[in-house]
């Protein structure tokens, strides 16, 4: 069994046009991890941004998604050119975009 991991890396070459990417990884604990990230696209030696397992980056993702979603509403409905600070904080969607469905029971067997 392995922990999947999602790492950013940052390409800093003034000759490359990839700046961030994001790699998936399975972590079987046995350090198979690269000592040294890579470009992908120009093989330049990259910085490590971040490192999460793939839920926390699942946490994060929502997160960001949510904010998206409530600025783009914002903008959207009151034609407003600036976006209050507050908004950057919002944690929830607005009541009229949440989900009307019923938590899925994670226990039950999926349809194949
Ligand atoms: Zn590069």
């Amino acid at each position: 069994m392995f922990e999947m991991y999602v790492t950013e890396i940052y390409c800093s070459s003034k000759n490359c046009n990839v700046r961030e990417s994001q790699v998936r990884t399975k972590d079987f604990g046995d350090n198979r991890e690269p000592k040294q990230w890579h470009c992908p696209a120009c093989g330049s030696k990259a910085k490590v941004h971040w490192r999460r397992t793939a839920r926390e980056h699942e946490v994060e993702e929502l997160k960001v998604a949510v904010v998206r979603v409530n600025l783009a509403l914002l903008l959207r409905e009151s034609g407003a050119d600036a976006v209050p600070m507050s908004y950057l904080m919002l944690d929830e969607l607005p009541a009229s975009w949440q989900c009307v469905h019923p938590p899925i029971d994670q226990t039950e067997r999926p349809i194949a």
